[in-house]
This record gives C-alpha cells, structure tokens and sequence, in this order.
C-alpha cells in the first residue's frame, strides 16, 4: 500500500539526496504574510524529501490550499530549477495556466521572463524561464521532440484530478519517461497533483506504477460549510432560480461574496445582466460594460421579454401590493423593482434557504445586513479574456458585495478570495460523444457528487459559508460520486495518432490510468488507416485477426506529419494535403476554421417575445444572405460550407478584422481572432514541415481560381472522406422521415443537412461532412458536395470493387465495367472515367 500522509512518508528511510543548492525569492512582506496563511505550507519539509526520495509523488489537498501556486516555489528554492533546467507545470485549462504564471511570479517577485506560460497560441517563454506553466497538450507536443523532456528536472501534472484526457496521457508516458531518465542517470522527479481524494486510479494501477508512489495528503483549514439544499424537485429555469437565490442572499445576508455555478458562458452572461440591472455596482460601472458581444442588442431583447413577463405577472397576480417592499434599494429603475420582486413573492415561499422565518434562525445572526449594498458583479469562465478574469482577484470595490457568476472553471481551477456563499445549479455542460461514430451533442447533465461538494467548498476558504444547492437531498443521492474520466468519453483518433508518432505502436499495452474503450481504440485506428495515417495490416488477415493487429499498425510518413499539425487527424490530412496548385494558404483557413469551430453566433436559440423572435429571423436572413454570397455560385458554391469559412475568414481579414463587421454580419468575434492566431500558427508549423514552401500569412489573400476551388473540393473530401453521405433517391424512401434525408455508412438512422449549410436547399447527391450534430434530428454541419468520380480514386478506404459485371451498361468504360461501391447500408454507384488528380 502507499503510504499515506505525513506519518508514514516522514518514516521513510534516509538519506535524502535533496539538492545541496538553495536559491533564494526575495518576496515582499505582505506577499510572504499570505503565503503563510496557507495550509500547505506547513507540508514543504514532508514534500520535499518525498520529492527528494521518491520518482513520483503524489501531493492531494482541498483546492485554494496552495498546491498550485506553492509547490513550485518549494521546487525552485530547492534548486529543481538549477543548472538551466525548468520545473514544468501543466494545467489542464489554459485559463489556469496563465493566471497561475501571473500569480507565481508576482509572489516570488520575479518577471514573467522567469516564471512563464505556453498556452496553445500565445506564450512568454524566455531562456531564463525557470518555472513554466503549460497546458497538457504543449507538453504532449514537446515530448513528440523530446521524449526524455531533458531540459525538466521535475514536472507537475496539476488537477489530475480533472481526468482530461491529454493529463491521463501525460501521466502514462511521464511513468515511463521517469524510468528511462532513471537509467541516464539525469532523474527526472514527477509530482501529480490532485484536488479530491479519488487516486486510486494512479497508485492502485500496476501497470502505471509498478511501485505505488507515495501520496501526500494536505489538511486544509476549511471551515464548515452548512449545506441547504432545495426541497423542490429541480426545475428547468435553473438560472430564474439562481438569480432569484442571489437577490435573497443579497439582500438578507451577512457580508461576504457570492459564488454562482451555471454551465455556460451565455448563461454567465445573462445572469451578470440581470443582476446588474437589478444591483447597480455604481456609475463607474454600467451595467454590460464587460460584456464582451452583443450587449446592446441582448439587452434590448432582454428589456422586451422582461417587459413581457412583467405584463403577463401583472396579468396573473393583481392582488399583490408592491409598496411592502421597501428592502430595494433606493434610486432604482421601478420597472425592474417590481418584476423582481414578483419573482420572489411567487417562488420564495416554498424555498428552503436556510434563513428560516426569523432573525433568529439567520446562520450567524451577525450583523444586520446592508440592502442597499451594491454587488460587484463579474463573469468567469474559460474563455474570458484573461485580464477580465484576473478581476475577480482584484479586492472589491469599497461597500460592496462581491458576485461571481462561473462556469466549472470555478470548481477547482481557481480559488476566488471572500467567498461566503455559493450558489449551485447542480448542473454542467459537457461534449457526449458517440464513441464509434464521433457524433456528438451538449447536454447539460447533473454533476458528481464529487463536483457538488467541491463547489460547496469553496464556501468555506476564509470563515464558515453557506451553500445552497438548487436540487434536492434526494437527487443529489442519485448523482454518479464521481465524473468519469474524459477519455472514456469521446473519440481518441487524436490521441492515437500523437501516440504512434511517439512510436507508440501497441496503443493497447500503454499504461492508461484509465483505458479507453476497446470500440473507441478499434474506430480510431481504422480512421487512422483510412487516412493513410497508419499502415493497414496485409489485406489476408481477415476480421478476427484483425483487431489485435490493427492495435498495431504502425505510423506511415504521412501519419507523421499529420501529426506535427496541433489540429485533429481528419484536418491534418487536409493540410497535408495541400502541397499543391498553391492550395496550402487556403486550406490553412479552412482548417483552422474547421478547428475555432462555430465561427457564426448562435441564432437558433429559442425567443421568448414576438419582437425578439422577428429580430431573430432578421439576422438570421441576413446571415444567411451573407453566406451565400460568400459561398458564390457554380464550383465555388460546391464547395460549400468549406467556401462559407473562406469567404468569411477572407472578408472578415479585408476589414481589418473589426469587431463591427464581426457583429454585422453575424461572426464571433472571439472565433475570429482565434482563426487569426491558428492561421500564424499552422502557418508556422506547414513551413517547419516544408521551409521551400516559405508561407506567410496574407490577410488580403485573394479568392481561390475555379481550378483551386475543385482541388480544394477534392483535398476536403479526402480529408473528411469517413463522413461521406449520400442522398436518398426518391425510389428509396422508405417513408417520410427520409424525405431530403442522407445516408452514412455508420448510421442506419436518416441524416440532414442543418439548416444552417449554403447547401441546405441545394441537395447534392454526395456530401462530406465536418461533424454531425444531435439536435430533433442528426445533422450534417460543415458540409460540402463531392464528385461521385472521385470516391474510388480519393477514398478507396470505403469501397468495395466488385468485379465487372457481365454486361457492362453502355454509359461505363468498357475496360473496367461497372464499378459498385459498398460499405454498410450504403451503395455509392461510380461512374467513370476517374478524374486525373494529384493525391
Ligand atoms: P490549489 O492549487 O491548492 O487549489 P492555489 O495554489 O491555486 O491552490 O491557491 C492558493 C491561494 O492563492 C488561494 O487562497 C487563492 O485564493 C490564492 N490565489 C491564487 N491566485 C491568486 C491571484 N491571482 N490573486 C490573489 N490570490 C490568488
Ligand atoms: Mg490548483
């Protein structure tokens, strides 16, 4: 067994061979002070000689305990980072990355030269970085250059706990790589830290550690945290329901911030919104100001339904009387006032929030609290920028209150200071793939039970909190105890392929802290062949043999330089590609479109009004209008979607990419630079893989020739060639539900094209696909039309070639005769002559 605590680790047999070196941090005083404040700091001596004895160590402890910002100072000191090594930190969540650079560095007192960040795009990397915070991918990428990873003394897997996927592999290659560097005698210390105390995963795996390492438990000073939970059976309006609990809190509390879990950014958006209009910060901040997109336009729909609503209540409940409540604060908008307040009337009566009916039952019965008291509201969530983010580390404006509204980037990622009170909706929204066909949906689902209580903790850093659960005892009885990790969730295509480029051949025998499925190996691997990533195995092995040794196939050259692209395998091959008829600057954007995903902002969303719906179905024409000019007609058009992202990427770069002709013509502005940076980077990695091809990035790029349009269509379609689908004829419909309807060989179930696509109307009879969607129906997204000439020459993966029939129909060339294709439920019928292309 490991063991376990300060106990037993002190216990362990001496020596330690510490390093000798000790390397001073000229902190401030104050920095110093706070420092101290934190439990983990009475463990530095515990873990540094596990550090010291031991290859692998893991450190556990509550969140906000100081894992993160401690642990590679205590590394530092001891002269980890000596002789130019570099301690290396990974994040599962580039957010974290970068504010836990910040924060080091400001507590060490050092500049971001020293202690530093590589997050996908962007970094401040010098070559006096001594502690270095990464996201897990920008690791996996640099043991692809060097698998000893010898410029790190120790590495950090931070938040394993969060179970990503590229940490679970980080985690098994680092065990490996801990046991290699042993051998050159150049060790290599591994710590993996974790929130919560489910490690059995790590320590209990033999074939991750044949010696499980020891685990360090921090004790954290968390203060009690009472628990309320709601005793109504949850609700769709869970927002309603959180502003509601925050205007209670509010007014009724004790000092102290406010936490509020929802699941997504828009939620988060729409929340601050509310609160905002309903608790004035102060002039200095208007309400919306840190919105990023669409705020006036929100807000006039949102005053709309809001006035709506107010209407339909007055409508419904005449009888009560506002002028009771006097607990608002003075100098407000009444409009809103009274909406709000009908709002509690109609739902407060049955809430159970833990302040009972009296004073006397109010959870400190401390000081009587301020109703007028403004709240300091202020969104968080992974894609905010990072100096909107780090406010929420600023100290509070002087008589306030502070409320953060947060995705579960606030769960264990980041500790907010004075949290008193969260608010918990219960839920989370998460990617669900369908492991064998990649198709994948949002759902918003119940959280673990781990999750819950992890955000009920964040209660509870600086004094006893409050939390208050908008589910109730019985459903949170039923909630999983813990997420699953995430490698058990979604395709591992991507995985693979960086795996085999590090010579991993047998994926099946590599030490997974938790393997993926054994479907989900198999899909990948076959998509990998089919890309030409992998060698296949001889065609004379049949189908039995064929899964174990296709667990093995090994990489091809081609499946090398997919690799160095950091996109997934499908564009990978997009871009390789490319190598020709001055294709390659296109298919840059296109994949790096492909990759920011939803570059068009959501119009799809329900209305609540008339007035929003007509506002809705305005800009949807009007989006809809720019994108068939941008798609063009004849070839161009064939291209489809494809053409859309081209012409909108071309546009949007013509106009300086402005946030104006973003928000004009129905793009995201944040996709939009994101694109920008992609484009720099792809561009950097294609002339790493090819100098002669000396590219730069031209934003006044001009439109592809019509010859270049049907290449591109031809490099789509290869790239993409596993989600072809093909129209139902109308002497194939079975019944209704397949009228317009397409087939792919992996779903027996109809498919569309999504009303969003150029080609939604146009109906080609082959198309590719980007992904497919669960909404009411599946749905092709991303979609572009394919030649059926070219199916057998660019995608042979997916036919099957029957031989001549008889008596060749006299439209086919009668050397080949007929060519029928075949491959599950679906029959491509090939014409001929194939077209002469370049592959
Ligand atoms: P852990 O990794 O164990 O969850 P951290 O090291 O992230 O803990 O945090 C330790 C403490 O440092 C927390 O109390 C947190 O509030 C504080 N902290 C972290 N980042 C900042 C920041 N940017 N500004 C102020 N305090 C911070
Ligand atoms: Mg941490």
């Amino acid at each position: 067994a490991p063991a376990l605590g300060k106990a037993a680790t002190s216990a362990l047999p001496r020596p330690p061979t510490r390093p000798a070196v000790f390397v001073p941090v000229h902190r401030t005083p104050e920095m110093q002070a706070e420092r101290l404040k934190l439990p983990i700091l009475s463990e530095e001596q515990v873990i540094m000689e596990a550090v010291a004895e031991h290859p692998i160590v893991i450190v556990c402890g509550e969140t906000g305990s100081g894992k993160t910002t401690q642990v590679p100072q205590f590394l530092y000191e001891a002269g980890y980072s000596s002789d130019n090594s570099i301690i290396g930190v990974t994040e599962p969540r580039r957010v974290a990355a970068v504010a836990m650079s910040q924060r080091v560095a400001k507590e060490m007192n050092l500049s971001q030269r020293v202690v530093s960040y590589q997050i996908r795009y962007e970094g401040n990397v010098t070559d006096e970085t001594r502690i270095k915070f990464m996201t897990d991918g920008v690791l996996l990428k640099e043991i692809q250059k060097d698998f000893l990873l010898l410029k790190y003394k120790v590495v950090i897997i931070d938040e394993a706990h969060e179970r990503s996927v590229y940490t679970d592999i980080l985690v098994g290659l680092l065990s490996r790589i801990v046991a290699l560097r042993a051998q050159r005698r150049r060790p290599l210390k591994l710590l993996i830290m974790s929130a919560t105390l489910r490690v059995e995963d790590f320590t209990q795996n033999q074939r991750l550690f044949v010696r499980p390492p020891p685990v360090i438990q921090v004790e954290s000073r968390q203060f009690p945290v009472t628990v309320h939970f709601n005793k109504r059976t949850p609700q769709e309006d869970y927002s309603g329901e959180c502003f509601r609990k925050v205007c209670k809190i509010h007014r009724m509390l004790p000092a102290g911030g406010i936490l509020v879990f929802l699941t997504g950014q828009a939620e988060v958006h729409a929340l601050c919104r509310r609160l905002r209009r309903a608790f004035p910060a102060s002039r200095s901040q208007p309400p919306g100001e840190e919105d990023d997109k669409d705020s006036a336009e929100e807000m006039r729909k949102f005053k709309k339904s809001r006035a709506r609503a107010k209407q339909a209540r007055a409508e419904m409940l005449p009888q009560i009387n506002l002028d009771n409540y006097s607990v608002l604060p003075a100098g407000e908008p009444d409009e809103d006032r009274e909406a709000e307040v009908d709002d509690e009337e109609a739902l407060g009566s049955d809430l159970d929030l833990g302040l009972g009916d009296g004073d006397e039952s109010r959870p400190d019965g401390g000081e009587q609290p301020d109703a007028s008291l403004p709240l300091h509201v202020l969104p968080l969530y992974s894609l905010l920028a990072p100096e909107k983010q780090a406010q929420v580390f600023r100290p509070t404006p002087e008589g306030t209150r502070l409320c953060v509204v947060a995705t579960n980037v606030a769960e264990t990622s980041l500790t907010i200071p004075g949290i008193k009170y969260v608010v918990d909706c219960g839920k989370v929204k998460k990617r669900f793939y369908d492991r064998v066909t990649g198709v994948s949906s949002f759902r918003v689902t119940w959280v673990s039970q781990a999750s819950a209580d992890q955000r009920a903790g964040r209660a509870g850093r600086t004094e006893p909190g409050h939390c208050y659960r908008l589910y109730s005892s019985a459903v949170f009885g039923d909630f999983e105890k813990f997420p699953p990790p995430e490698i058990t969730r979604r395709p591992v295509e991507d995985l693979i392929l960086q795996m085999k480029a590090l010579n991993i051949e047998k994926v099946i025998n590599f030490p997974f802290p938790t393997p993926p499925s054994m479907e989900a190996l198999v899909a990948a691997e076959e998509l990998l062949i089919a890309l030409g990533a992998l060698q296949a195995p001889p065609k004379t092995q049949r189908v039995k043999q064929l899964q174990r040794s296709r667990l093995s196939c090994p990489i091809t050259a081609l499946g090398r330089t997919m690799a160095t692209f950091p996109v997934a395998p499908r564009c990978a091959k997009v871009l390789a590609l490319s190598h020709q008829h001055g294709c390659l600057p296109y298919a840059i954007v296109i994949v790096a479109a492909m990759t920011v995903r939803e570059l068009f902002e959501e119009l799809d969303r329900p209305a609540a009004s008339e007035e929003e719906l007509s506002a809705l179905k305005a800009r949807r024409s009007r989006v809809a209008q720019m994108k068939r000019t941008w798609a063009g007609q004849g070839a161009s058009l064939k291209l489809g979607d494809v053409m859309v992202l081209l012409g909108a990427v071309g546009a949007c770069e013509y106009a300086g990419c402005a946030r104006e002709f973003c928000e004009a013509n129905g793009l995201r502005f944040k996709a939009m630079l994101e694109v920008r940076r992609l484009r720099g980077q792809l561009t950097t990695a294609v002339n790493a893989v090819s100098p002669e091809a000396g590219l730069f990035v031209d934003p006044k790029m001009e439109p592809p020739t019509k010859s270049q349009v049907t290449y591109l269509r031809q490099i789509v379609t290869a790239g993409l060639g596993d989600h072809l689908a093909r129209r139902v004829q109308s002497e194939e419909l079975l019944d209704d539900k397949w009228r317009n309807a397409y087939k792919t060989p992996l779903l027996d179930e109809p498919v569309f094209i999504h009303p969003s696509s150029v080609l939604f109307r146009e109906l080609p009879e082959f198309v590719v696909y980007q992904e497919m969607v669960e909404t009411t129906k599946m749905y092709m997204k991303g979609v572009s039309a394919v030649d059926e000439r070219w199916i057998p020459a660019l995608l042979p993966a997916y036919c099957q070639f029957e031989p001549p029939l008889e008596k060749p129909a006299p439209t086919y060339c009668p050397e080949s005769g007929r060519v029928l294709c075949h491959r599950a439920s679906v029959f491509y019928r090939v014409g001929w002559p194939l077209p002469a292309i370049q592959v």
